[in-house]
């Protein structure tokens, strides 16, 4: 166990409907795997949206003992946070600088990620650290190129960066026009470090490392290579409780609406678990994509009818004989089941996943 803390909670674990349990030492083992991969650049930690909404303080700590240094947020509210936990890490605040919000950034001595001239403008008078985001075709935030020779004369920033649009997919020709971008972009701000590649950018074969990495949902073990296996640790494990099981017979449905109808008798288990929790409405049976699936000890089993707001509903009849009994936990996220087929499962993507998983999950971090 570890002296992160968990949740305002004295329920015992036996009395928790689902718990979510973060595996702080797959985080550390991933974060190490990535700056290994990155190849002598500084491997940065992302921490935007409560570090994926695994918990930013205790993800942090975890990866400040494993040597990180570097953070990225994407707001001033989450970088105070961050300040909290580290007086010494740089913290970059992705957002940037929203108007009159100058010194309160550089109260808690937070670096903004300046994407416009207005904003290069309104920070540069204070002399303080600021990086600088060069749009190469995001069209998100960032600086229009042809604008950088005008920020190059108005302020030197720490960093130069940009995002890729499409990095999960190797051969599209976007990443090669966007690192050549940027390679000629920053001509413009000679001797300063640039950074480009998010988890995915990590792994492409132009190894367009640079000098700093900034890797998010690999750290919390979602595949940066989707269309190969996944190099990292699963991170998030989820398991919920059975509250009831019930037998129906050929032709009875399940759920709002009927959506499923049992072909053959069916013994199926309610679990404690719904939208409300982050389980996706897209997870509900749907044709034309292959039903979401919890593990009943450790056979899969299918979710049937639809997703509601505090509950799903598990098809268990092909589960072994006692695992599918009130009281009994069923695992949706963890070593067999990860946040990319969940994700596929539920048609979103696995950040989604991870940034929805609910605030009335027990969280244990281990
Ligand atoms: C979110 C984000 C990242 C991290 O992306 P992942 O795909 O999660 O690794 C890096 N850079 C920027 C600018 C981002 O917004």
């Amino acid at each position: 166990m570890s002296d992160f803390p968990t949740p305002a909670t004295d329920r015992p674990e036996h009395c928790e409907n689902a718990l979510l349990t973060v595996d702080l030492s797959a985080l550390r083992q991933n974060w190490r795997l990535l700056a290994d991969f990155s190849n002598g650049a500084e491997c940065s930690g992302m921490l935007k949206a409560n570090a994926y909404g695994l918990g930013l303080e205790p993800v942090m700590r975890a990866l400040l003992a494993e040597g990180c240094r570097t953070f990225f947020v994407a707001t001033a509210a989450e970088g105070e946070r961050a300040r909290a936990v580290s007086e010494t890490a740089a913290i970059y605040v992705l957002e940037g600088l929203p108007p009159d919000c100058g010194e309160l950034i550089a109260r808690a001595r937070l670096i903004p990620v300046l994407g416009s001239l207005e904003e290069i403008a309104e920070w540069a008078p204070s002399g303080l650290d600021a990086a600088v985001q060069l749009d190469t075709g995001m069209n998100r935030m960032g600086l229009p190129l042809e604008q950088t020779l005008g920020a190059a004369s108005a302020i030197r920033p720490r960093l130069v960066m940009s995002h890729f649009v499409t990095s999960q997919t190797p051969n599209d020709p976007l990443n090669e026009r966007q690192i050549a971008a940027l390679a000629a972009a920053r001509a413009a701000f000679p001797g300063i470090p640039a950074s480009l590649c998010n988890s995915s950018g990590i792994f492409l074969p132009h190894k367009p490392l640079l000098e700093l990495t900034r890797p998010g949902y690999a750290l919390f073990g979602g595949n940066p290579t989707p269309r190969g296996p996944n190099p990292m640790k699963p991170v998030v494990r989820l398991r919920a409780r059975i509250l009831a099981t019930r037998d129906i017979a050929a032709g009875e449905t399940v759920g709002y609406d009927a959506t499923w109808t049992a072909t053959r008798p069916t013994k199926l288990a309610t679990v404690g678990v719904g939208y409300a929790d982050g389980v996706p409405v897209g997870a509900s049976t749907a044709p034309g994509k292959p039903p979401a699936e919890a593990l009943v000890g450790g056979r899969r089993c299918p979710l049937v009818g639809r997703v509601s707001m505090d509950f799903i509903v598990l098809d268990v009849t092909e589960a072994p004989p006692g695992a599918a009994r009130r009281g009994e936990w069923v695992e949706l996220l963890g070593d067999e089941i990860g946040v990319d087929e969940l994700a596929t499962r539920s048609r979103t993507i696995g950040y989604e996943i991870l940034t929805r998983l609910g605030p009335r999950y027990a969280r244990r971090y281990v």
